[in-house]
């Protein structure tokens, strides 16, 4: 008898004239690679198949040159000639023994056509409901409109199909695309059999799924990917038009896949919603339909997961953030190894490669994108090149990091550690109000440095150049990275004040002092004090820190320069609600100003349009600006060079914060690369040192 508690994920699901080999489902999920990155982005899709998922999707697949959604890169089946690049991703795929679904999505409302130019089309006659307001209306979809539609979307199954495909998706989620917009009273206005009810409503969905089970003929399954509840009420798609479009479909396609409102509403950060968020939403549909079911949720417990199948809510285990994060979850559960998931923390930096036309990264999982340009895998490390020892100081995510990579390639590797912990920033951070999952990125590698006989952890032991070059010698250390950290600045520097903010009479904090516990009106707290805090850095850390002031009982100004708080977070699809928190919480938000300087009740501020000076009482005043590396050990080393022969040192090298402050992903990123370069390293190359996917001319 088979004695795994999760046996229940393991079970083959049938569907269609398919059987999946288990209950793990990677949906489709965007990436920044599309069709621009083939390769890279046929082996990332791989690694996934490799790491157990008995299903591996693409993202929204662009199936018309009258619906594309530039500047996002997405995969495209336009005509014939896209069909090859998504047979490299389908026999990647097959290789491991998955199979592989797409899908077709026409964006309808969703795509402004910057590039084919054309007039997009909707139900209605409305602006484009894109992430940026492009100055661009769709139009009202004609009956001669809709039909081309249908019979695009067929030429399209008939690609998927030739392209290899076992699964062929029609996509009504996320408002991102036309079977959407036509099912939400919020876009669909008409007055023909395609509006009003919810029977006209769902008319389009209805007979997309019919063409497309008609096109497929039993050679593929057809899956459908609808929003159930857009959170509007009668405004918009509710339960009460779900209900009855399963009641009406239900039994059409080969399987259901449940997506809550819009991208924002189903990709939420752990900042903002739980794991298994979703459940409240999907319970009871299953029931309506006798086809198997897919449900997301951020899952990366194994008992959440067994429990949302065994009660019934859910038949697949759906998955893109914890795929992205660990693509062997499914392997891992299947060998009793739970405990070695590398668990995503819901920061949603893998959404900024979409939003930012870049190739996906992920803060937990530093090969990600990298499969095919570099050769980097989730679980398999090239053996070691040499016989060599290496010396990692700090344990940030940096150091963290590569002495795991290099302790997996074999390297024989001490980590040191100043502090009482390990973790550096992410121990920090952790702390501060919504970001307890973050921990993880310590946690994972903790553990897994727990089980690497070949690394040694030292905490407590603060490390001059002196000591790392008699440690060098005493030891044999071959290589030193240095992975020291960074601190923010205190003297206002960054992207507005490029040299200092002359500041006097009132006292000035930076995260590290708040995180360090120290508190603008004294410990143990600072009720009643009005703190200012000058936002200069546009990600999490200044929203973070009004709510952390906020919560302690501080009256809190947060001032920007940008045009919204936290701005960059839009790239994680955060900066509404943490904006709105934020205003729930009476944070004041001054954006588009500056702070230019100290009066006597405060600050001096000033318009970043027109330079118009201002105002604001503050007790004290928080710089979130920007950070310097922590890199006097490195300096130090460097400068010391013909030192390193006698100690027996190759090389110094400074790798994360400590050579340029990011990023976690960014920082997690150099440990790994400091680990997979440490025999040639290719700062100083003059060739490019990964793979590009080049247009052949
Ligand atoms: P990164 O993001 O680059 O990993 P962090 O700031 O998170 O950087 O981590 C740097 C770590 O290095 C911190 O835990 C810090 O205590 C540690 N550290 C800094 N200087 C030294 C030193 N001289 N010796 C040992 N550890 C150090
Ligand atoms: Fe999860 Fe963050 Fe990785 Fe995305 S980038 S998969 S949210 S850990």
């Amino acid at each position: 008898m088979n004695d795994n508690p999760y046996q229940v994920l393991l079970e083959e699901v049938p569907f269609g004239p398919l059987v999946a080999r288990n209950r793990f489902f990677q949906v489709p999920h965007c990436n920044g690679m599309g069709y621009r990155d083939v390769r890279a982005h046929a082996d990332m899709r791989a690694v996934k198949a490799q790491g157990g998922w008995a299903v591996v999707c693409t993202e929204q697949a662009e199936i018309h040159y009258s619906s594309e959604i530039t500047p996002f890169i997405e995969v495209r089946l336009w005509d014939d000639a896209d069909i090859p690049a998504l047979e490299v991703m389908t026999e990647r795929i097959h290789d491991h023994g998955s199979l592989a679904g797409i899908e077709l999505a026409y964006n309808g409302l969703n795509g402004p056509n910057l590039s084919s130019r054309v007039a997009p089309m909707g139900p209605t006659h409305l602006p484009v409901a894109g992430f940026v307001d492009d100055p661009v209306q769709a139009r009202a979809m004609t009956l001669r409109d809709i039909a081309n539609l249908r019979r695009w979307h067929r030429q399209a199954v008939r690609r998927s199909l030739q392209a290899g495909f076992d699964l062929v998706y029609v996509y009504g989620g996320h408002a991102l695309g036309v079977v959407h917009h036509f099912l939400s009273p919020r876009y669909n206005h008409r007055t023909d059999a395609y509006g009003g009810s919810v029977e006209n409503r769902m008319r389009l969905l209805r007979e997309l799924l019919i063409d497309t089970v008609e096109e497929v003929d039993g050679a593929a399954a057809v899956g459908c990917r609808i929003t159930v509840d857009e959170l509007l009420g009668d405004s918009g798609i509710s339960r009460e038009d779900i209900e009855a479009v399963l009641g009406e479909l239900g039994e059409i396609p080969d399987l259901w896949d449940f997506v809550m409102g819009s991208w924002e509403d189903d990709s939420v950060t752990s900042r903002f919603g739980p794991e298994g968020g979703q459940e409240k939403y999907v319970t009871g549909l299953k029931a309506l339909t006798s086809k198997p079911v897919v449900g997301v949720g951020r899952f990366t417990s194994p008992d959440t997961m067994a429990r949302m199948v065994r009660q019934g809510v859910i038949d697949f285990i759906g998955a893109a953030r914890p795929s992205i994060a660990d693509p062997y979850l499914p392997v891992k559960i299947a060998e009793g190894r739970a405990e070695e998931i590398r668990e995503c923390i819901g920061c949603n930096i893998c959404v900024s490669g979409d939003f930012t036309m870049s190739p996906i990264r992920c803060t937990q999982n530093p090969s990600m994108g990298e499969e095919w340009r570099r050769g980097w895998h989730p679980e398999i490390y090239r053996r070691r090149h040499a016989d060599e020892s290496v010396l990692v100081v700090g344990a940030g995510p940096a150091g963290l990091e590569a002495a795991m990579s290099l302790g997996k390639r074999g390297y024989s590797t001490v980590l040191v550690e100043q502090s009482r912990q390990l973790g550096g920033r992410v121990a920090r951070e952790a702390r501060l109000p919504g970001l307890s999952a973050w921990i993880r990125v310590l946690d994972y590698r903790r553990s897994q440095l727990d089980r690497l006989d070949q690394v040694d952890c030292y905490l407590e032991s603060a490390m001059t150049a002196d000591e790392v070059l008699s440690s060098a010698s005493e030891y044999g250390f071959d290589r030193v990275a240095v992975a020291t950290g960074s601190l923010w600045r205190s003297d206002g520097v960054g992207r507005w004040h490029t040299g200092p903010l002359p500041i006097s009479g009132l006292p000035v904090f930076t995260p590290d002092d708040l995180m360090a516990g120290e508190r603008p009106g004294g410990l143990p707290h600072s009720a009643g004090t009005r703190v200012a805090i000058f936002d200069d850095d546009h990600y999490y850390m200044g929203g973070v820190l009004a709510e952390l002031l906020r919560n302690e009982g501080c009256e809190v100004v947060l001032v920007t320069p940008a045009v919204m708080v936290s701005s960059w977070t839009v790239n994680t699809m955060e900066q509404h609600r943490i904006a709105a928190r934020l205003l729930d919480m009476e944070v004041e938000l001054r954006c588009s100003t500056t702070v230019v300087g100290s009066s006597e009740g405060g600050l001096r501020t000033a318009c970043t349009y027109t330079g118009k000076e201002g105002e604001i009482k503050a007790d004290a005043l928080v710089l979130v600006t920007s950070r310097l590396p922590e890199d006097s050990l490195a300096r130090e080393l460097l400068a010391r060079r013909e030192e390193w022969d006698g100690a027996g040192l190759k090389s110094v090298t400074a790798i994360g914060d400590a050579l340029a402050p990011g990023t976690i992903a960014a920082a997690v990123w150099e440990g790994r690369r400091y680990a997979e370069e440490i025999e040639a390293p290719t700062d100083d190359s003059d060739a490019t040192p990964f793979r590009r996917e080049l247009t052949a001319l």
